[in-house]
């Protein structure tokens, strides 16, 4: 049997979005992709040019507001009704496209850096640098570090094959990454019968050469004829997943940028992004990897997430003061370090380490399961309060001034900020409101995760291998509402309502 048509055998449920009209058309386009990263290269330039030469205002800059406003508030609300779009539209892995037109091969990323250990460092560095230099509050200091960014993800993108800078550093894309998890959406096959039978793997392997080929695949389907395929490659092709990521085999988010180029590359038509039940992986065992550096990954984000709003109310500057007047600690650098490296790196690694410790120790399992195993075990239910405690900050920092970068952008083009039409904000109470459901559901949703990882684990002593968990996330959670209760500086707007 000779038929071009792609055979149509679906064993997925959720729906295909890519089947939408108009949208599905839009994202499956081979240039679909970079008509998003040449609007976000353009939004990009516009930010560096008023950081080096517009206001030096950060509530009246783009570089400030755009950044560290509008766009983490919009990132974790994507990430909760849709998924992963940020790194979709990302500018950042341009580069790759070009360096592959140009025909450099690019060689591997070492094999003792393919983990998340330098995301992690990446995450923290980032989050030391903006409290250290008041990245917030310095439209200059935020346009260098666009450009930084650019430039190292410009490298690492040309000098490498995979999409290392996307995959094992950016710091942007762990946090992406780790919050997709909890998505609504993924990327999966429709037939794995046609995978098994796929003789190119160009979900994987890209379509793309510098010459056209022909190929005629021969796809067997399982109780049905089996049926001949063209397949074409050729300049006009689409590169295989960055990441590395093969469509059959993927289990979670963690690690897929949404670039849909698995999508675009598959000659059968056979992996498109379907709908699922929100953080349906963090549920399955089989989902998340075991190791240490993607367990701490997303245990620490959430850590993170506590610091970096310490680090805007008063008690962080009483405790600096403390360090300065009666520890001597003068240096603001070494404080925060200090700080920074307690709250965010040995903290986590202690209280999940100890955690399992006690746990096995409880139940009786110390000699069954390892630290590691049992850390990875309830790694994922960090990702709910995690993400809780990320939504119940940026939604505070977006809702106190939802419109305030239409003024912005107005003084960008030239013209007059309308400040006082655009200065409209949600009630002080309203946000409070939203801040607590954000918490508690996170909280909730990591406790029955938690719960069910503790059944696995533990069976009839569930409870008691349960209850360290249950102690780290009410902590996490109480410290986080006290943080939140407390007057927070707002960074951005500051000005404009003194
Ligand atoms: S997703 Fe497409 S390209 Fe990848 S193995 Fe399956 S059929 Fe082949
Ligand atoms: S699996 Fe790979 S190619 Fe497909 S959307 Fe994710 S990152 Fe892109």
């Amino acid at each position: 049997m000779n038929d071009n048509a792609p055979p149509r055998v679906r064993n997925i449920t959720g729906m295909d979005v890519l089947r939408l009209p108009l949208l599905g058309p839009l994202l499956r386009h081979r240039h679909g992709r970079l008509a998003l990263q040449a609007g976000a290269t353009l939004l990009a330039l516009a930010l560096v040019i008023d950081g080096f030469v517009g206001p030096q205002s950060a509530a009246r800059n783009l570089a400030t507001v755009t950044p560290w406003v509008y766009l983490r508030g919009f990132v974790v609300i994507a990430l909760l009704l849709a998924g992963n779009i940020v790194c979709m539209g990302c500018p950042f892995t341009l580069p790759r496209t070009l360096a592959k037109r140009l025909s450099l091969s690019g060689r591997r990323f070492p094999a003792r850096l393919r983990n998340k250990w330098l995301s992690i460092a990446g995450l923290f560095a980032l989050f030391f640098f903006y409290e250290y230099l008041d990245l917030w509050a310095s439209p200059w200091l935020s346009a260098w570090l666009i450009v930084v960014y650019f430039a190292a993800s410009f490298a690492l993108e040309a000098i490498f094959a995979e999409s290392a800078f996307c995959k094992y550093i950016c710091p942007l894309g762990a946090f992406n990454m780790v919050y997709s998890t909890l998505s609504p959406s993924r990327i999966a096959v429709k037939s794995p019968d046609i995978c098994a039978s796929c003789v190119g793997k160009e979900c994987v392997n890209g379509s793309y050469a510098p010459q056209p080929v022909l190929r005629i695949d021969e796809i067997q389907i399982a109780g049905a004829e089996s049926q001949r395929v063209e397949v074409r490659h050729g300049p006009r092709g689409t590169l295989g997943c960055g990441t590395e990521l093969f469509a059959p085999q993927i289990r979670s988010n963690l690690d897929c940028t949404f670039c849909l180029d698995c999508v675009r590359a598959c000659p059968h038509d056979n992996v498109s992004l379907f709908t699922r039940a929100p953080g349906a992986e963090l549920n399955r065992p089989a989902g998340w990897s075991r190791r240490w550096d993607v367990s701490l990954l997303a245990i620490a984000l959430g850590f993170m997430g506590i610091s970096n709003a310490f680090g805007m109310v008063p008690p962080y500057y009483a405790l600096q003061e403390w360090l300065a007047l009666d520890l001597g600690l003068s240096s603001e650098f070494i404080a925060l370090l200090l700080i920074f490296g307690l709250m965010n790196l040995l903290l986590p690694a202690a209280v999940a380490i100890g955690a399992a410790w006690l746990g096995r120790g409880i139940t009786g399992f110390r000699g069954r399961d390892s630290l590691r195993e049992t850390v990875a075990a309830f790694a994922p239910a960090f990702v709910p309060l995690g993400f809780g405690i990320w939504f119940a900050h940026y939604s505070f920092h977006l809702l106190v001034g939802p419109l305030l970068i239409l003024p912005v952008i107005q003084e960008f083009l030239g013209g007059i900020g309308d400040w006082a039409r655009f200065s409209l904000s949600l009630d002080i109470n309203a946000i409070g409101l939203i801040q607590l459901v954000a918490l508690l559901a996170g909280f909730f949703w990591s406790l029955r995760l938690a719960q069910k990882a503790a059944l696995r684990l533990y069976r009839r002593k569930a409870l008691l291998g349960l209850l360290p968990w249950a102690l780290i996330y009410l902590l996490m959670m109480l410290a986080a509402w006290q943080i939140f209760s407390l007057p927070m500086e707002m960074r951005g707007t500051l000005e404009l309502f003194g």
